[in-house]
């Protein structure tokens, strides 16, 4: 991904002025094949909105987003069509995401007759055994999903993903909805999901427990910037971004003896149609200077494989 923004113009009630919203502003990052890169932040940062663009189900303002070398943006509709096989999406509410007249079954063969895959009986046969992969069972074919438990739908969004056998998987908020030990039960079996199927994602929560969960290496987002990315390990070892500082203090340590500070954010997440100058972060920010309120800190690699956008890093 290289420079990629969206950027939205709307109309402000109040003053009926236009005004901009920068929901991906020049974001740039890599995702390598069998990784999960794990993006982090507050609801409204714009993690939802980036992920959308890299699959074109949103355009786009600026910048590009490369599959395997290749511009997805500018892909004739034929090639686009066989990488959009290669390239799923899951979503965080299942239950929004699929008919409530269909069942399981037609809805699992759906992404197979669009893409013109198999006879009737193959395609049959295909949803049977992606039912079993994700720990369902044949019974479930004929099942509507208002019958099932919101653990099973997420297996069925998961499974509609991969009958196509994609490659790249982007997961937006994928167990936001369940609770606690659901949530384990789906992320361990996406975990196995990608060893056997040799899958590549993109996981996107605000959650930065379930992040570090299943996250090789981690980007974190603040209003439509990327502001911090490392491996995982390094960025719980030594976050260097206020804003990641904030969000790591907040996540309960297991170990009782170990201190620490919990950092308080000073005032709410500023509307996106608030231009800020210099730092985005810097109303909030608790190590905000002079020069962080003029200039935006570019991302910088402070260590190897190690990215902030911070003038203090
Ligand atoms: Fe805080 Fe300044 Fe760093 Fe922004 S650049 S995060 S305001 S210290
Ligand atoms: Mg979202």
């Amino acid at each position: 991904v290289k420079g990629l923004s969206k950027h939205y113009s709307t109309k402000r009630p109040a003053s009926f002025r236009k005004s901009l919203v920068k929901a991906v502003d020049d974001v740039s990052f890599h995702i390598y094949e069998g990784e999960t890169y794990g993006l982090v932040g507050e609801s409204g940062c714009g993690k939802s909105t980036l992920g959308k663009t890299l699959l074109r189900l949103v355009e786009p303002t600026a910048g590009e987003a490369l599959y395997q070398g290749e511009d997805l943006n500018r892909m004739p509709s034929r090639q686009l069509r066989a990488s959009r096989r290669q390239l799923q999406m899951v979503f965080q509410d299942p239950y929004s995401s699929l008919n409530p007249r269909k069942t399981i079954g037609r809805t699992l063969e759906e992404p197979l007759i669009i893409h013109g895959i198999g006879s009737p009986q193959e395609r049959t046969e295909l949803a049977m055994r992606m039912l079993e992969t994700v720990g369902l069972q044949e019974e479930h074919y004929d099942r509507l999903p208002h019958e099932l438990s919101g653990g099973q739908r997420q297996r069925i969004g998961l499974a509609r993903a991969l009958i196509l056998e994609p490659r790249l998987v982007i997961c937006d908020e994928p167990v936001s909805a369940l609770d606690v030990i659901i949530q384990s039960q789906i992320i361990n079996l996406m975990r196995k999901l990608q060893r056997e199927l040799k899958l590549t994602y993109l996981f996107i929560a605000h959650d930065i427990g379930v992040i570090r969960h299943i996250s090789d290496r981690i980007g974190v987002m603040y209003l439509g910037k990327m502001v911090e990315e490392a491996r995982t390990d390094d960025l719980f070892a030594q976050p260097l971004h206020p804003y990641t500082q904030v969000l790591l203090s907040a996540v309960p340590i297991p170990d009782p003896r170990v201190k620490k500070e919990r950092m308080i954010l000073q005032g709410d997440i500023p509307s996106p149609l608030e231009t800020v100058s210099g730092c985005a972060f810097h109303p909030r920010c608790p190590f905000a200077v002079e020069t962080c309120r003029k200039l935006a800190p570019a991302k910088r690699e402070v260590a190897p494989g190690h990215f902030a956008a911070c003038h203090l890093a």
